[in-house]
């Protein structure tokens, strides 16, 4: 039995038609329905009386060009969600696995780009935890022989995340090498869906890409002192510059003010941490209890959100599961899925730690989005993958 798909309202769509005056605009009031673009008629048009021309409603959606059917094809992204290997969703949903497959690639492809519209400014967030999750593509590291090291496509892959603490909203996700500058790029797409605003508390463990991230993408350089006419005319010269060159960069670069950011190290042994060392990197005592006072997540300095996510991450994703035998064996598609996954847990995923008591003494249940307010609902997995996106 078929169910309904998803009615989405006629104000959700847009014009895709580039040349159109209208196009990608959604409150101009240029559109209707008209028409069906499958025979069974569940698939609905969409008709822009500006430009007179017509899209199917499934454009820019995880399901455009999709041919299985509705219900199949909800299910098999419902179990992607919930972490259900590939090869057991063909089973579940009794489709292919490569089938599976194409859905997964669209439903990351169209992760993204949700995340960059939705998630293009998330204003309230200050409070910015990162961190890395290792995974590994085909084989463990160890395992590689010497020429699939060179080739560099298989082994570790690791999944940086910047999240917000307060509402636990997944502000960037960047999967790749465990380099400096995927560090670098995290930052940078941070301090632009938070429109650069400086007053931000940033914590994470000792690795030393994200105290090259912030002084790259934060960090200003400090105005060179003149050269006093003395100095300009005589053999001292030389020795200013001698000087200079053995300043540490890092001594030319000067942070704002109100940017604070701190590490954690933790000690193991066994499974017991023994030993936790806090370190302020960047910023003054004065703001970093400021941020701490006026936090609503934290009382000291700590990774735990992040952390927590990642692990919440891991269960909902088969391929990242620890000790299990999933794994991925292409890291496009991988990346592709922690796109879909991570992204769509700020709206699909409610946090037990966010919930509100009401007065009935029943909860309201909050998505990181809601609590970010970006989003004033749950919402399900058929309403995200339906949501068009301009492409
Ligand atoms: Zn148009």
């Amino acid at each position: 039995m078929d169910t309904l798909p998803f009615q989405r309202p006629i104000t959700d769509f847009f014009c895709h038609n580039q040349e159109c005056p209208d196009h990608g605009l959604k409150t101009k009031g240029n559109l209707k329905f008209q028409g069906f673009s499958d025979k069974r008629k569940t698939i609905r048009m969409v008709y822009c009386r500006t430009c007179k021309k017509s899209h199917s409603e499934r454009k820019g959606t995880a399901l455009s060009g999709v041919k299985l059917r509705y219900d199949k094809a909800i299910s098999v992204f419902e179990h992607l969600r919930e972490g259900v290997g590939q090869r057991a969703i063909g089973r579940l949903v009794k489709v292919d696995k490569d089938t599976v497959a194409r859905l997964a690639y669209k439903a990351g492809k169209h992760a993204v780009l949700m995340h960059n519209e939705l998630v293009e400014y998330s204003p309230k967030s200050r409070e910015i935890q990162m961190d890395e999750k290792w995974a590994f593509i085909g084989k463990k590291k160890n395992q590689l022989s010497e020429e699939e090291k060179k080739v560099g496509n298989l082994g570790d892959r690791w999944d940086h995340v910047a999240q917000d603490a307060e509402s636990r909203l997944i502000l960037s996700l960047i999967p790749g090498k465990r380099t400096d500058q995927a560090c670098i790029d995290l930052i940078k797409d941070v301090k632009e869906r938070t429109r650069s605003r400086a007053d931000i508390y940033f914590t994470s463990d000792e690795h030393p890409g994200y105290e090259k991230g912030i002084e790259i993408n934060y960090g200003k350089k400090r105005r060179k002192k003149r050269k006093s006419k003395l100095k300009r005319n005589t053999h001292q010269l030389e020795l200013w510059k001698e000087e200079e060159i053995t300043v540490t960069p890092s001594a030319l670069i000067q942070l704002p003010p109100e940017l604070v950011y701190a590490t954690v190290r933790k000690t193991r042994k066994g499974s017991r941490i023994v030993k936790v060392v806090q370190t302020l990197v960047f910023g003054a005592v004065m703001m970093l209890s400021f941020f701490l006072e006026r936090s609503k997540a934290s009382k000291t300095i700590n990774t735990s959100f992040v952390e927590r996510v990642n692990g919440t991450d891991r269960s909902q994703n088969a391929r990242k599961r620890r000790k299990a035998n999933f794994f991925s064996r292409k890291h496009e598609i991988h990346d592709l899925v922690g796109y879909f996954i991570g992204y769509s847990y700020n709206f699909c995923w409610t946090v037990r730690t966010l919930r509100k008591k009401k007065l009935d003494g029943s909860f309201r249940q909050n998505t990181p989005a809601m609590a970010a307010k970006l989003s004033d609902h749950i919402w399900s997995v058929a309403e995200w993958v339906t949501r068009p996106v301009k492409l």
